[in-house]
């Protein structure tokens, strides 16, 4: 089944104009942060391009309705491989070997290299020589979390699209359309934004709504004053840095939540409202600015690899 896609009206806008006009170009990148329906976006420019009806992508065409049941024979999801599982240089060179081939039904042969973020070099630059001159039926999408993944030599041959979350009310109504109840679907996008992927993993994972319950419980100790509530809910997380430097991200945006509520009600981003009012009531804006840097320092040095043992009992510090 091919999902509907919510949002990304540039995207789609840009899509639909390359393929009417039949100016297809030989390499896209779509780009954007997990979860935004990269390679939804992927497919649809794959089925598009392949598509024999009049306004494309017409859904009824014999090449649409193979695309749809995923059996078309000229959309080739690259399969991923090597030790990283990124692309393995055999695998480039195999897609370069049947790149030359013609396609099997229609016009073009797409190859979709998905999650290419840990694509490493010598695989880039196997496939450079494909990217730079490709036969003429050619058409090749990349799908990555960010652009800087590629060599400049890649991206050069590269249309870039960027892929954005969508706006809250169209976010609620996928996630209704993906069979959650309305307060799910009201809860996730209250805490994770526009983003449908990012949402629905949350309704998902208990380990993330104990992350978010947490990050409230820690903004309501640091408004108490509660020192050992503080270290106790941060040592929750020491023996793991990915899951340190998300619960991190979480807090700092309840602390700029219990700034924004100095000023007015609207436009919060954080997890749980209601700490974040009692902060706000107690914290300078001075204090509020050294809260928020000690934050940032503590995710930078997660990012860096500190033991996250560490960086919290740094944090905590800071915070009590
Ligand atoms: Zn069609």
């Amino acid at each position: 089944m091919m999902p509907r896609i919510f949002g990304n009206h540039a995207a789609l806008h840009l899509i639909r104009t390359m393929v009417q006009s039949g100016h297809v170009p030989h390499a896209c990148l779509l780009h954007g942060e997990k979860g935004l329906g990269k390679k939804t976006l992927a497919r649809y420019f794959a089925m598009s391009a392949l598509c024999t009806g009049a306004v494309q992508p017409c859904m009824e065409c014999s090449s649409c309705r193979k695309a749809v049941q995923d059996v078309h024979p000229d959309i080739l999801w690259v399969e991923h491989s090597g030790k990283k599982q990124g692309f393995s240089v055999e695998t480039v060179r195999s897609i370069c070997r049947d790149a030359i081939v013609a396609p099997n039904d229609g016009e073009r042969k797409v190859y979709i290299f998905a999650d290419c973020d840990s694509m490493d070099i010598r695989s880039q630059n196997t496939l450079l020589k494909l990217t730079e001159e490709p036969p003429p039926h050619v058409l090749l999408l990349f799908t990555a979390e960010h652009r800087n993944v590629f060599l400049e030599t890649m991206l050069s041959r590269m249309v870039p699209l960027a892929v954005c979350p969508c706006t809250p009310e169209d976010c609620r109504q996928a996630l209704l359309e993906a069979g959650r109840t309305q307060a799910e679907a009201e809860q996730a996008v209250s805490i994770c934004g526009g983003n449908i992927g990012k949402c629905l993993e949350w309704l998902d994972s208990a380990e993330m709504q104990a992350m978010t319950k947490h990050a409230g419980e820690l903004t309501a100790a640091i408004a108490a004053k509660r020192s050992y509530d503080i270290l106790r809910i941060l040592a929750v997380y020491e023996k793991d840095g990915k899951a340190a430097a998300e619960f991190v991200r979480l807090l700092d945006l309840q602390l700029r939540d219990a700034l924004v509520l100095k000023y007015t009600q609207d436009n919060l981003t954080g997890c749980d409202r209601q700490s974040a009012q009692a902060l706000s009531q107690v914290l300078s804006v001075n204090r509020s600015a050294q809260l928020h840097r000690a934050v940032q320092e503590t995710y930078d040095a997660l990012q860096a690899n500190v033991s996250p043992r560490l960086a919290l009992a740094a944090l905590g510090g800071q915070l009590c």
